[in-house]
């Protein structure tokens, strides 16, 4: 709540000011500061000033002024103050001297992560905040804000993790997103995230900050690299020069992280020794143009207090559309702009050159000299390593080949080493069955848990140790750096799809899973190259759809695993390229945003950051086996189920038809009762509410000679591709339960002598998986993103339509040679 919205009468207690340093040390000075109580006497609305009561004395404050005071309720105040005095008595108890020390005071802390990207923001905020979110070395890994908190020395510590910017100038789209972040919610302290091994580029956003004149502290990030290159930074001094304490951290590790939150809490509590605000200062001609803005600012009461008056000023002077955008209300908008035009002008006179590039030399002036103080020894940007391994895996011949055998060896373990731990997990799940299906006593229990729920999750389940050795893969090439290389190596190709490298980083990402991927296509500028890449994403073969390769690779090809998913992966790439050229041609004009492709060094991934990335998608995967999947499981047994038939209710004609079919081997073999059974199956799946569902789609998988049960499960696979493979595990029942997923599609019925698939409709139906219509959750980001319906209905239409073509392509051309 803030202060504005006190009606006349009632009373509340300051927890917050917002806005930039001057601004809230003129409001404190008045004596309007936290804790303390604030009666409102008069509030007539669009009437401002408003008189309010503090401490007996009689203020009157401005509306916007008011806006920017967030207070509490004084009832709601009592009952959080006496929390709080629990909260003391308890901890002088334990003598806990920290969390005795900081009851007293209002107990959140807001922080922000800012920095260049990839210098180790989201690795601080997981380390922090215990969270899991996505790392990777490579810029533009996080496209939006991630919150997270922790409970550290009696505060509580809100973290929120920002895009990486290399300036807050405000033209590319993080920009826009953090200077917005900054604007609207004000954190109590800033930590700016610098790397170590690149000061002169981190610390140009670091002056940016400081001209704020907010509360902040740098956190010196990649410490270890610094140590490991031989030089040395006086970092100390470096903190006193720019009045901003920096502490050295390792977020990969988490050294320094406490260090880090005691400055953070020093910072907010105003008791650091180094903090102090500074000017960075530029040439007179600069200084006295940001002077007369500052007047300006100043002399207009109606600017919002949102950011320091030299901030604006300065932003103002480099034509910053943001700063343009927050004083484009007050009255003395036109006279404040002219005055800008004509400063601009004046200083570009007077040094021959334009105010944006003078700014920007002044400022990294600034920052070399502090440098050439505290700076001792070289910084070797690029180790010695990263160049021999760059000449390499970026070499104009080896590069492309050295990534396809990379991509290679990757199918090959997810496929040959994932084969052990899955076969384990068959085992147990076999056994579970075995065990059930002899005690429980036989009844719809028994099928709903045998047949639904074992069927349906225990035949996804087993798939969970290649999705890890997958993740495994991507998340090492990502942390290593090697994937900016791929980005860079694939450039020219994107170009020739008319997208560049950067639409590679969400490619990328959609292996693992095409939600996420569709947010982080917004690092991409141009809204059509956006487009075009979200369109082709779903092209790109999730983790998701792995389990029905796994299955079918491992049923037909089982010794050439690897070749099919290699081929499946690069056949989605393929359609990808294909498609892109295509909707640039007929749809979307050419446009081009050149780019600058950045290659971090290289980094050895640490165990800890790898780890984290896996278990994080195990929980993931686990969790959706307990909610998504088994409920599809249990809807689809139901519809497969019911409703329920006898032996009497069959027709003659269809046991006559069912009996004539029967190869007379199984005929001889089995007894009257067996076949009786298998009849019975049989009608019952084909006349349930599924099979009748099935039999209005058979004719649409049929030219792949696949039955009504395939394409029941590609509908259900709509929710989720996993979906796909535990619809399959409850539709194909064999005559032992516990047999193998895989071992069901392969066996031939006994009642019509055919195995649910062969060689050549398995190779249809894998490609039909790879290309068909994206999951629900694609389509909805798909709609979300792009703002309109209309590319989420030609994905599904185009993609499904594709994927038919080719799957009976596929089928043919399959067919020709078995
Ligand atoms: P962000 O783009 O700023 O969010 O950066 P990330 O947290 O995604 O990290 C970028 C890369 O740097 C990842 O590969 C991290 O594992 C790595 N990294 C982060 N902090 C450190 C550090 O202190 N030392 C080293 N050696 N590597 C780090
Ligand atoms: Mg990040």
């Amino acid at each position: 709540m803030r202060l504005v919205d006190l009606l006349p009468g009632e009373t509340g207690v300051i927890t917050k000011i917002l806005g930039h340093g001057a601004f809230r040390k003129r409001v404190m000075e008045m004596g309007f500061v936290r804790g303390r109580e604030v009666t409102c006497m008069l509030n007539a609305p669009l009437q401002d000033p408003i008189k309010y009561a503090l401490m007996d004395y009689e203020v009157s404050l401005r509306r916007l002024e008011a806006s920017m005071i967030e207070i509490m309720p004084l009832q709601e105040w009592h009952e959080h103050e006496t929390d709080a005095d629990k909260a003391e008595k308890k901890a002088t108890a334990q003598h806990d001297e920290d969390a005795a020390h900081a009851v007293r005071h209002d107990k959140i802390i807001n922080v922000a992560l800012l920095g260049n990207p990839n210098c180790g923001k989201t690795s601080l905020f997981n380390i922090v905040s215990g969270a899991n979110e996505h790392v990777g070395n490579y810029a533009g890994v996080t496209v939006d804000a991630k919150s997270g908190h922790l409970n550290y020395k009696g505060y509580r510590i809100n973290i929120v993790d920002l895009p990486g910017t290399y300036s807050l100038s405000a033209y590319s789209p993080e920009e826009q997103y953090v200077v917005r972040y900054l604007r609207d919610e004000t954190p109590d302290v800033m930590i700016n995230v610098i790397v170590a091994s690149n000061l002169e580029r981190n610390l140009y956003m670091t002056t940016e900050l400081i001209d704020m004149n907010r509360p902040m502290v740098i956190a010196l990030n990649m410490y270890d690299e610094l140590e490991k290159s031989g030089a040395t930074l006086k970092y100390k001094e470096l903190g006193a020069m720019l009045g901003v304490p920096i502490i050295p951290t390792v977020a990969s590790t988490g050294r320094g992280v406490h260090d880090l939150l005691d400055t953070v809490i020093e910072v907010y509590e105003m008791s650091h020794p180094d903090t102090r605000h500074i000017h960075v200062k530029m040439s007179s001609e600069i200084e006295a143009g940001v002077d007369v803005l500052r007047a300006d600012l100043k002399a207009e009461p109606n600017v919002p207090p949102h950011f320091a008056t030299r901030y604006l000023a300065i932003k103002l002077l480099e034509g910053d559309p943001e700063a343009e955008l927050l004083i484009r209300n007050t009255p003395d908008y036109n006279q404040i702009i002219k005055d800008r035009d004509r400063v601009a002008a004046e200083i570009k006179e007077k040094i021959n050159e334009d105010v944006q590039t003078a700014i920007a030399a002044n400022k990294y002036g600034f920052i070399q000299g502090a440098l050439a103080e505290t700076l001792v020894g070289d910084l070797v940007h690029e180790e010695k390593t990263t160049k021999i391994i760059d000449a390499v895996v970026t070499n104009k011949l080896f590069g492309f080949p050295i990534f396809l055998a990379a991509m290679f060896f990757i199918f090959w373990c997810t496929f040959e080493l994932g084969s052990y731990p899955m076969e384990w997990i068959e085992d147990l799940v076999g056994w579970i069955s075995r065990l059930l299906s002899q005690y429980m006593p036989d009844g719809p229990l028994k099928d709903l848990i045998l047949d639904g729920i074992i069927g349906g999750v225990g035949g996804v389940i087993v798939f969970l140790p290649n999705i890890l050795i997958l993740y495994f893969f991507i998340s090492f090439m990502e942390d290593s750096g090697y994937m900016a290389r791929v980005a860079f190596i694939m450039d020219k190709l994107m170009h020739k799809m008319g997208l560049h490298g950067k639409s590679f980083i969400p490619l990328v990402t959609g292996f693992g899973c095409n939600v996420p991927a569709i947010m982080s296509t917004r690092i991409i500028e141009s809204s059509s190259s956006r487009l075009i890449t979200i369109l082709i994403l779903p092209f790109m073969s999730c983790s998701a759809r792995l389990p029905i390769y796994v299955l079918l690779a491992g049923a037909f090809f089982p010794h050439h695993g690897a070749i099919v998913f290699f081929g499946l992966y690069l056949l989605g790439i393929i359609v990808a390229i294909l498609t892109a050229k295509m909707l640039r041609k007929f749809w979307f004009k050419a446009d081009e945003t050149p780019f600058v492709m950045e290659l971090p060094p290289y980094r050895v991934p640490t165990y800890k950051a790898v780890v984290r990335s896996m278990w994080s998608k195990a929980k993931q995967y686990l969790q959706k086996m307990g909610g998504l999947i088994l409920v599809a499981s249990i809807i689809i047994w139901a519809l497969s189920y019911f409703p329920r038939y006898s032996f009497q209710q069959i027709p003659q004609s269809y046991l006559e038809n069912t009996l004539a079919e029967m190869p007379s081997d199984e005929l001889n073999e089995k007894s009257p009762e067996e076949i009786n059974e298998l009849v019975l199956h049989s009608y019952q799946q084909e006349h349930s509410i599924l099979g009748s569902i099935g039999k209005v789609c058979e004719p649409v998988v049929r030219p792949m000679e696949l039955g009504w049960q395939s394409c029941v499960s590609l509908i259900a696979g709509m929710a989720a591709k996993e979906v796909v493979v535990s619809t399959m595990g409850v539709l194909y029942v064999g005559d032992d339960d516990a047999d193998a997923l895989s071992e069901r599609l392969k066996t031939p019925s006994p009642l019509t002598g055919k195995a649910p698939f062969t060689t050549a409709s398995a190779i249809a139906f894998l490609v039909f998986v790879l290309l068909y219509f994206p999951c629900v959750a694609t389509l909805t980001a798909t709609i979300r993103e792009t703002g309109n319906w209309k590319y989420g209905v030609f994905s599904l239409v185009y993609n499904t339509a594709l994927a038919w073509i080719l799957a009976v392509v596929a089928f043919n051309i399959a067919n020709l040679f078995s």
